[in-house]
């Protein structure tokens, strides 16, 4: 089998357990090749329901994750995305595709923070080499620090857990009508994922699931 029809019997699944409805999600993930954003040893397990080690003690999220957090942020054509926490960059691809499917008629844009230099820098060639160079930016540092320079943000992802405060600076740089999807929680146990939305400078946060995702570490973040 090769690597789509992989890609497809897992977007089956996903779709078999709910994880996945959205036509326009379905197609992302049926297009974005998630082995290409994997360290070699890991490439071989690309499409199976999993989590997997990137490197530095980091993972990439389980597929199931990646769809569940796109769906929940309602992504559309034309928006402004920031992720904190590029690891391999898969999800920002993901988001990429979401937001600018036809770059040419609407520019929508991924800004991802990783404060792991090497990560930041072996995501951003996986970006260029699957084409998602000029939709996507990476920025190496403290993404609980938000990115100041490209606010307000239609929507916000972060894919590591925070502390119960949720960082005041992302959602600061959240767009009125927008959404934050954050998992919140202990560093080590007791995680849930939340989404946060922005009326009227009001928010109103809703826990969706328990998870286990890496810590966020920095100023707002945990300590390292
Ligand atoms: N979204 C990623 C998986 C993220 S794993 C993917 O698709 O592969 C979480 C990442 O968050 C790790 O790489 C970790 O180094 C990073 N991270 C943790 N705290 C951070 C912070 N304050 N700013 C930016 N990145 C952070």
């Amino acid at each position: 089998m090769d690597y789509e029809d992989k890609r497809s019997k897992l977007v089956e699944s996903l779709k078999k357990r709910a994880f996945l409805t959205k036509p326009s999600v379905i197609k992302a993930m049926l297009k974005v090749p998630r082995h290409k954003f994997l360290p070699k040893g890991a490439i071989e397990s690309a499409y199976i329901d999993s989590p997997l080690s990137i490197g530095i003690g980091q993972t990439i999220s389980a597929p199931h994750m990646n769809a569940m957090m796109c769906e929940l942020l309602e992504l559309t054509e034309g928006e402004k995305v920031l992720e904190i926490g590029t690891g391999s960059g898969y999800h920002a691809a993901l988001c990429a595709e979401l937001v600018a499917p036809d770059y040419s008629k609407n520019p929508g844009h991924v800004y991802t923070i990783e404060r792991h230099k090497e990560l930041a820098d072996k995501a951003e060639e996986s970006l260029i080499n699957t084409g998602y160079g000029d939709i996507v930016t990476v920025i190496c540092g403290d993404g609980t620090l938000g990115y100041p320079q490209e606010a307000p943000f239609h929507k916000i992802l972060v894919t590591a857990s925070s502390p119960k405060k949720v960082p005041p600076p992302l959602k600061k740089q959240l767009k009125n009508g927008g959404i934050l999807c954050i998992p919140a929680g202990s560093k080590e146990w007791g995680q849930d994922l939340y989404i946060i939305s922005k009326k009227e400078n009001k928010f109103d946060s809703k826990r969706v699931t328990g998870v286990r995702f890496v810590p966020l570490i920095g100023e707002w973040g945990f300590p390292e």
